[in-house]
């Protein structure tokens, strides 16, 4: 039985949509747990390139079973969005189910994830302005819509009035505007209601009969290990939980199935958004970086933000990886670096106390921590065309080793371009 998990050792932006979309080929079920279409996957396949928000990137594979699970924060006019842009780019209709229990994310989300960003100014957390933290709010404070709820209409009214009631004091009052009455949100729920209709199921007892009938199963986390409201760089995280831990939950499915999980890896660092990065370069260094991981869209998939970037974080990924409990590492871009005759990468970080620390510290300590650089020889060439590791020029071979000794997990794969076919497995 395998049960694979998917996810980010680093900020996000890693490469998980493309090796979600390569093993997808041998699997049964592919599985969004957490988060929203605050964050996209680029895949390019020989149907094109796409970037993903919300659809699971099994899409393209018509013998996987795609499944939006009851952790995620579901944003119908994204995922119906995206539905017709790949039947519409010839891709064939993909299976998909979502779960009654998915949360779906409502229009006031988003307009108070845009007044909040606001309010704040120069505060703000960077927010996508996706609906993702008033979503998560309500859920936790019990005031979230299930998929299912759609269906009964004087439970959506009980449920929306319920909602609505503190919202619109805070409308009026915090943010000046006028207060939303159930009314205004209901005619397109209901629609929305009838779009999904084909694809709400209970996708929990689905996945549980796929995984005792032995079915490979896929659980594609969304955004990176230090992004997790829990042990990230928290308050610049995300609100949901980014960890492969969190996956059985969200997809629904025992703890104990999940046996693989592999945490994807980038060969130097990215980030999109604010917060403390430790290894971040400015200038000229940052910006022939970025233009060089060009096809690597060193820009947000969802935003078109420059991303922020950096040299390779030993002391971040270390923590990423025992995050994730990652069982195997897949480094990806490594083709980007070959610009260089000496990479460096940030191996430890020097504390305001004159102490170098080789774990990863709290926020609070983050902010002035200073990295401590190794220089390793660069390769000098493209390697966008190697397909064994062996045939790697030493000094790549060399870098890939010298990560795998820094992060104390076997690096099983390395990619070296954006496409399908541009990666090795290391046995
Ligand atoms: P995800 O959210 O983790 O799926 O990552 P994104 O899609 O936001 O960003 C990864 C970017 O890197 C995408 O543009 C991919 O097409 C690209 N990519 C993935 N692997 C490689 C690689 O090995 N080399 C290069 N050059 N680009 C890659």
């Amino acid at each position: 039985m395998t049960v694979t998990a998917i996810v980010g050792a680093n900020w996000g932006d890693e490469g998980k949509g493309k090796m979600t979309d390569v093993l997808s080929a041998d699997s049964s079920y592919v599985v969004r747990y957490q988060g929203g279409s605050n964050a996209g996957h680029t895949i390019i396949n020989s149907y094109g390139k796409f970037a993903l928000h919300m659809l699971p990137s099994g899409v393209f594979y018509p013998n996987v079973m795609n499944v939006i699970g009851p952790g995620t924060a579901l944003d119908v006019d994204v995922m119906l969005g995206e539905m017709e842009e790949l039947l519409a780019r010839g891709v064939p209709q993909p299976r998909l189910s979502i779960s009654e229990r998915a949360q779906i994310v409502l229009p006031i989300h988003r307009l108070f994830d845009e007044l909040e960003e606001e309010r704040l100014g120069a505060r703000s957390f960077g927010s996508t302005k996706r609906g993702i933290a008033p979503f998560y709010a309500d859920k936790y404070a019990k005031l979230g819509i299930q998929a299912a709820d759609l269906y009964d209409e004087a439970l959506l009214w009980k449920r929306l009035e319920q909602s609505l009631e503190a919202k619109n004091v805070l409308l009026q009052h915090l943010y000046g505007r006028q207060p939303l009455q159930p009314e205004s949100l209901i005619p397109e729920l209901l629609n929305h209601a009838e779009k999904l209709r084909p694809f709400i199921c209970d996708t929990t007892t689905m996945l549980h009969d796929a995984y005792t009938n032995g079915e490979a199963i896929l659980l594609e986390g969304q955004l990176g290990a230090l992004r997790d409201p829990d042990h990230g760089i928290y308050p610049y995280s995300t609100s949901s939980s980014t960890l492969a831990g969190f996956a059985s939950v969200g997809a629904g499915l025992p703890p104990y199935a999940i046996t693989n999980v592999l945490a994807v890896v980038k060969a130097y660092s990215s980030c999109v958004g604010t917060g403390p990065f430790v290894s971040e370069l400015e200038g000229t260094e940052a910006d022939e970086l970025r233009r060089r991981g060009g096809d690597a869209g060193e820009y947000g998939a969802t935003t078109g933000r420059p991303r922020r970037m950096g040299w390779f974080d030993t002391v971040a990924t270390r923590y990423g990886c025992l995050l994730q409990g990652a069982t195997e590492v897949a480094l990806t871009n490594l083709d980007v670096l070959g610009y260089l005759d000496q990479i460096p990468l940030c191996v430890g970080y020097e504390l305001d106390d004159g102490t170098v620390a080789d774990q990863f510290p709290v926020t609070a300590k983050l902010a002035s921590a200073k990295p401590l650089l190794q220089l390793l020889p660069g390769w000098q060439c493209d390697i966008s065309h190697v397909r064994s590791f062996e045939e790697l020029p030493e000094a790549a071979q060399q870098y890939v080793r010298f990560i795998e000794s820094e992060i104390h997990v076997k690096i099983t794969i390395v990619s070296v371009g954006p496409r399908r076919e541009q990666l090795m497995t290391i046995l």
